[in-house]
């Protein structure tokens, strides 16, 4: 994992070492195409402040995110004809994550396409489900 930003992947785009398709930049965030799209117009929002994952990600730059989503994810689905979109994170390699420096994917969708990220699951009973909420709550640190 990366913790140094000179060899993160994403800091070197971000400080120009790496070329990209730059989106959108302002003080806190910058947005590029990703090179793997799910879809045409998939883009890559990230923090210019380094972290790995969304547990080490400075809380009071989450609004910067925020409001960076609101102006991107608009124009990613005009520019793509899309009426609909997905913010997606990846947190640690068993969930997906390649690049080490936290990253919200816009992927936008339209009615008529294909795409299928995820499958629906099921609990066994209500009880399961109820006695999996209570653990979860139990491990949350206050
Ligand atoms: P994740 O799997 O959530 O860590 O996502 C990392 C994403 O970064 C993948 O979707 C890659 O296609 C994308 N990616 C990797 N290298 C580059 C790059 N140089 N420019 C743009 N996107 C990249
Ligand atoms: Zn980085």
């Amino acid at each position: 994992m990366t913790t140094n930003t000179d060899d993160c992947l994403f800091c070197r785009i971000v400080k120009g070492e790496i070329p990209c398709a730059k989106v959108y930049e302002d003080e806190y965030v910058f947005a590029f195409l990703d090179i793997a799209p799910f879809k045409e117009g998939h883009t890559l929002l990230i923090l210019k402040e380094h972290s790995n994952t969304v547990l080490d990600v400075n809380p009071n730059h989450m609004q910067y995110v925020l409001k960076a989503i609101q102006k991107i994810a608009p124009a990613v689905m005009e520019a793509t004809h899309a009426q609909g979109f997905h913010v997606l994170q990846n947190n640690f390699a068993a969930a997906g994550q390649t690049v080490f420096h936290t990253h919200w994917h816009i992927i936008p969708r339209s009615e008529d396409d294909t795409l299928s990220l995820w499958a629906q699951g099921a609990y066994t009973d209500n009880g399961t489900m109820g006695a999996m909420a209570r653990v979860i709550s139990q491990n949350i640190i206050q």
